[in-house]
């Protein structure tokens, strides 16, 4: 009786989508007890990923959802991947899936893993761990090479490292924390928002939430060890043929 990994993976479609995901499934195919919620930014699921899931031996253990952003919200290939918020709508579609669905398990916890982040398997069982809301370091963020909770000899989180807008409520990356379902399930109007300023989606979430720092849960060894990182994925530079082949679904298996 493990407790359970609820993995929320917001996805758009790009050339680099397949290996992405192809890197991503083949560490979550290995996790236990472990339930990955893949949510297209698409209008509807893509056979790529459906035969993805299927080659993982993930159909079971996996659901495989799809919303488009809102076209005023959608940016264009050239745009700096900053400029708007991304994955809001997938990450509540997700959220309301979960609630929807799975509000029964208790000792649940959930976790948004972006398709191009690496993760260490030990990041699992910390996730496993939390009681309410668990928070670690992540790699390669905010200009550090490490961005993390400071932890109090007593094991509280009485700071963060982050030098990018540390006065945020919570200044820490969608990969730094996970969140018991059961949260989720009490908080039916928690969630994502596009009326956020920049960098502030994972405090608007954590406080739709009510939680304040004091609930904050110091995991992997008091903070002191790192593995997650937010790794992105350059953007290739295509032909406009290739470019389309790649956007074209047909083409995507
Ligand atoms: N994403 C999405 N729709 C978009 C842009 C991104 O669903 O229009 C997904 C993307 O596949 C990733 C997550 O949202 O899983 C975060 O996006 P990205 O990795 O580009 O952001 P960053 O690395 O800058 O946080
Ligand atoms: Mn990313």
């Amino acid at each position: 009786n493990l407790p359970m990994v609820f993995f929320v993976t917001p996805t758009k479609r790009r050339p680099e989508q397949k290996a992405d995901l192809t890197r991503l499934g083949q560490t979550l195919a290995h996790i236990p007890n472990l339930f990955w919620i893949l949510v297209e930014d698409a209008e509807g699921p893509s056979d790529m990923i459906r035969d993805l899931l299927d080659r993982l031996k993930m159909t079971q253990t996996s659901a495989h959802l799809a919303v488009s952003t809102p076209e005023k919200m959608r940016m264009n290939a050239s745009d700096p991947n900053w400029k708007l918020p991304r994955g809001v709508e997938q990450r509540n579609a997700a959220l309301e899936y979960l609630r929807t669905n799975h509000a029964s398990w208790h000792r649940g916890a959930v976790y948004f893993g972006d398709d191009d982040n690496t993760y260490d398997w030990r990041l699992f069982d910390e996730i496993r761990k939390i009681n309410r809301v668990g928070v670690w370091p992540v790699g390669i963020v905010g200009g550090l090479i490490v961005e993390a909770p400071i932890v109090a000899s007593n094991g509280t989180v009485t700071g963060f490292t982050a030098k990018w807008k540390p006065e945020r409520p919570f200044p820490i990356d969608m990969a730094a924390f996970a969140v018991n379902l059961s949260l989720i399930v009490e908080n039916r109007d928690a969630g994502f928002s596009f009326d956020v300023p920049r960098g502030y989606q994972e405090s608007h979430f954590l406080t739709s939430l009510k939680l304040s720092r004091n609930d904050l849960e110091p995991r992997a060894d008091f903070c002191s060890k790192v593995y997650v990182w937010h790794t992105r994925t350059e953007k290739a530079q295509l032909s406009k043929k290739d470019l389309q082949r790649t956007l074209d679904p047909a083409q995507l298996s």
